[in-house]
């Protein structure tokens, strides 16, 4: 794979269930959380999927006039962190915002920002996090953006400035 292109389960062009407003999803493929009733057990491979050239991709996001933003999913955008850090200035260069899932807690993402290659980078770019594994019993079907009660929806500029977890007012 050369530094150009990013390995994906898929991106969707429009969504509004992915965070708010109009939005470019791309999916990651590969996750070693495997949690018991994930959505997507077919994201958790990393050799599935298939690579793709990521300027095509911004190239994409940009004829589309009417995006409020980008969301990363997956599988887990923190194992391909340079990559997505990558994807994550360009859209933010484009005046969107920059939604990511993860199953990694926004605590753990700190802890190990400068031992895990990119995640320091990366997470400097996101806009909003939406942390933590999928707890199976703690779904909850009316939650907006967010699968399960112990995931947050984190406003990660806020929190850097003020070194605590501060929630998005939605
Ligand atoms: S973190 Fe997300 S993609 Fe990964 S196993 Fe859990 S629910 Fe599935």
């Amino acid at each position: 794979m050369n530094d150009k292109t990013v390995r994906l389960a898929g991106l969707t062009p429009e969504s509004v269930v992915d965070g708010l407003g109009l939005r470019f999803v791309i999916w990651a493929q590969g996750c070693r959380h495997r949690c018991p009733g994930c959505h997507s057990p077919f994201t958790w491979d990393f050799a599935g999927g298939r690579p793709y050239d990521m300027d095509e991709i911004i190239n994409q996001v940009k004829r589309n006039p009417v995006l409020k933003g980008v969301t990363f999913s997956g599988g887990d955008p923190m194992e391909q962190a340079g990559k997505f850090a990558y994807l994550a200035g360009e859209i933010k260069k484009l005046g969107l915002d920059v939604w990511c899932y993860t199953g990694y807690t926004f605590e753990h993402i700190l802890q190990n920002m400068d031992s895990r290659a990119g995640w320091r980078g990366f997470l400097e770019n996101i806009d909003v996090l939406v942390d933590g594994r999928f707890e199976q019993d703690q779904r909850d079907l009316n939650l907006a953006f967010r699968g399960s009660r112990n995931q947050r929806i984190i406003d990660v500029p806020a929190s850097l400035r003020s070194n605590r977890v501060t929630l998005l007012q939605l």
